[in-house]
């Protein structure tokens, strides 16, 4: 199994730093003022760095997940609230419809977000059903062959933003969530979908979290995908696939935060000298990087498996559970080897430090990657004994 970056991918890896450069560097400022990345989702879109993993029929790049990090990590690089914008839409929205939707689904729903010239939001989380997925309650009931939703989602990302919902909803109460609970795709300018709230963050300006609700909003029924009742399946194929994509973008907010404490360190003087040349300060350094690598290493076993269409469940939270705690370590570091100036808005450090604190609850947060790998490792075990 290649674990290192292929010249391929070293190659793709040159063409979205060129384009974050160009195209997110000037704007990261606006975006941290508030400004939702429209724009740049339709470039990415026009220059097919939306939906790197799937295939071209269907509006994709047809490379693979492998692909798809380098472009979470080079775009957070630059501006992680922009990544968060093109992953909600391009990856955790995308990703169900390219491997379960139907060809005439897909041309509705898929194409045009991947094109860029629409957005979508995967809307989970519930008021009562966070860590807990399975508990959800928003309804989708069958009447007179449209679908009537009702319930609520909050914490969405894109979701005032979106033109496409991917919302999952109860439609068979009487069973367990693994056989009553389907996948549908909701305009969001349908009637009855309303948001209620823009929510304000501590990091991620300028991405787009709401709060919606849906009041008897009407779904055509050949907006369901996957088949009716078989949501469940489809939210832990996105889960799995989406883990190595936040760690990835988290790993590139790290990189960023690691290179500024590189330069600050080495021009910095102190005591008549720069301060690197303190081990108080370059150890810190060294710290940071064996994390960096540590983390890029388990992203991209993750992604492999992915590639060979093995499940990466496991693989998948590990990867989420290092890069996200390191990431959040290393920005951290990083801004104390800056010192006071690190502290103020006249750097972005800070930003990479508010902005890195998110992926430690956003995609599953660190205790529940913490509980998927333990449920692994025991049915690894009654496996290997059975
Ligand atoms: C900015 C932002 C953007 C988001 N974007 C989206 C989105 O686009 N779509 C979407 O559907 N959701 C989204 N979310 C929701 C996110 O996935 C949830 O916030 C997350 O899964 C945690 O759920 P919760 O907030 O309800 O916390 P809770 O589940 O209530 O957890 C509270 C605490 O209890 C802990 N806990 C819970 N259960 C256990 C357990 N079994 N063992 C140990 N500890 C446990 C948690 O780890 C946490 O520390 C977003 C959230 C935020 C903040």
């Amino acid at each position: 199994m290649a674990i290192f970056e292929s010249l391929s991918e070293a190659k793709f890896r040159e063409k979205v730093h060129r384009f974050a450069k160009e195209h997110i560097a000037p704007i990261a400022q606006k975006v941290e003022g508030g400004l939702f990345p429209r724009e740049v989702l339709q470039k990415l879109g026009r220059q097919h760095l939306l939906g790197a993993p799937f295939s071209k029929t269907d509006g994709g790049g047809g490379l693979g997940w492998s692909f798809e990090v380098i472009v979470a990590e080079e775009i957070s690089a630059v501006s992680a609230a922009t990544e968060m914008a093109r992953l909600a839409s391009g990856a955790l929205y995308a990703a169900p419809l390219a491997y379960f939707a139907s060809r005439a689904q897909k041309d509705e729903f898929l194409r045009p977000v991947l094109a860029g010239d629409k957005v979508g939001a995967l809307a989970l989380t519930e008021p009562g059903a966070g860590s807990d997925a399975a508990s959800i309650k928003t309804r989708a009931e069958l009447r007179s062959g449209d679908f009537v939703l009702n319930g609520e989602k909050r914490f969405i990302t894109n979701g005032g933003i979106a033109d496409f919902l991917f919302v999952f909803a109860v439609t068979d109460p009487t069973k367990p969530p693994r056989s009553g609970v389907s996948a549908l795709v909701v305009p969001r300018d349908s009637s009855g979908v309303r948001i209620v709230k823009t929510y304000g963050l501590l990091g991620m300006h300028g991405a787009n979290v709401v709060h919606l609700r849906f009041r008897n909003a009407r779904v055509p029924q050949e907006n369901v995908i996957g088949g009716l009742h078989r949501g469940f399946p489809i939210l832990l194929d996105e889960l799995d696939r989406e883990r190595p994509a936040v760690a990835a973008g988290m790993l590139g907010i790290a990189r960023s935060a690691f290179e500024s404490a590189v330069d600050y360190s080495s021009t910095r003087e102190q005591f008549g000298r720069p301060i690197k040349e303190f081990e108080g300060v370059s150890f810190k350094l060294s710290d940071m990087l064996v994390r960096l690598e540590a983390a890029r290493l388990l992203i991209l076993k993750a992604v492999r498996l992915l590639d060979e269409g093995k499940l990466a469940r496991l693989e998948g939270a590990i990867a989420k559970l290092f890069a996200t705690e390191s990431a959040f370590e290393i920005t951290h570091q990083a801004l104390q080897v800056h010192g006071g100036i690190g502290y103020t808005k006249d750097l972005p450090i800070e930003r990479y430090f508010r902005d890195a604190r998110f992926m430690m609850i956003g995609g599953g947060t660190s205790e529940i990657m913490r509980f998927v790998i333990q449920r692994e490792i025991y049915r690894e075990k009654r496996r290997r004994s059975s």
